[in-house]
């Protein structure tokens, strides 16, 4: 059985409080990171726990599960993608997405393009960086992050957002920690570096999941993504 709203909202509020700690130890003001609650897998119950509590936005990972969840949900909320994206799924996340945060290649730039020029709306975009060089993630290798975004800016139906990264596991907890520091860190100068060259301020960095958000926001993230901490482990 899912969780009802009262376990949720006392999840949020605990998550939300060590977010602004995790903040403040840093220097920085809480207000300046934001909760994305991760509802894949979970029932459309899970984002109307989300636009009730009063978060905006939502993210999900596969194209198509969202797509069904949100028929379902009434309450006005932002969808975000967050999974790999296939190209020929392209068309329609920007559709369905209020943003994506995957755009890894090249080859997404275009039809995410020609799709919100034929919705006549701009479509929001982070570019996923893979700044942990890990083998196993989707992602931009860092060497080709400049190319991508100098790509994705030429589009003038794209808006570009910033950056998302995913942290590699370790085989053990400092490991893990560790590569949650490094990957951060990188992917934080590499948005300094490509705002400061291309002079687009590039302000979003998605990175932080339930297990390394507070190193996330000591490393610059303006968004963590959490799904397990609020709704529980999924299947
Ligand atoms: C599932 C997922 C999350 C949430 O992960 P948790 O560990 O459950 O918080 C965050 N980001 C991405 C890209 C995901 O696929």
């Amino acid at each position: 059985m899912f969780i009802d709203f009262e376990t949720f909202k006392a999840r949020a509020d605990k998550l939300q409080a060590l977010m602004a700690e995790a903040a403040r130890a840093a220097g920085r003001d809480p207000a300046e990171v934001r909760l994305l609650p991760v509802t894949k897998t979970h029932p459309a119950a899970a984002a109307d726990y989300v636009a009730r509590y009063g978060l905006p936005a939502v993210g999900e990972n596969r194209v198509q599960e969202a797509v069904a969840k949100r028929a379902e949900v009434a309450a006005p909320l932002h969808w975000e993608l967050i999974g790999h994206l296939q190209s020929n799924k392209a068309a329609l996340a920007a559709q369905h997405f209020d943003r994506i945060q995957s755009v890894d290649r090249e080859k997404l730039l275009h039809p995410l393009d020609r799709a919100a020029g034929e919705l006549g709306r701009p479509l929001s975009v982070l570019l996923q960086v893979n700044a942990g060089h890990d083998p196993a993630k989707f992602g931009a290798e860092p060497a080709d992050a400049p190319r991508l975004l100098d790509a994705a800016l030429a589009k003038a139906n794209l808006r570009v957002e910033g950056f998302m990264t995913i942290a590699p596991l370790g085989t053990t907890p400092a490991e893990t920690a560790e590569h949650a520091r490094r990957t951060f860190a990188n992917l934080r100068a590499i948005r300094d570096d490509l705002a400061a060259r291309t002079g687009v301020p590039l302000r979003e960095l998605s990175m932080g999941m339930s297990g390394d958000f507070a190193l996330a926001i000591a490393a610059g993230s303006t968004l963590v993504r959490v799904g397990t901490a609020l709704f529980g482990a999924r299947e």
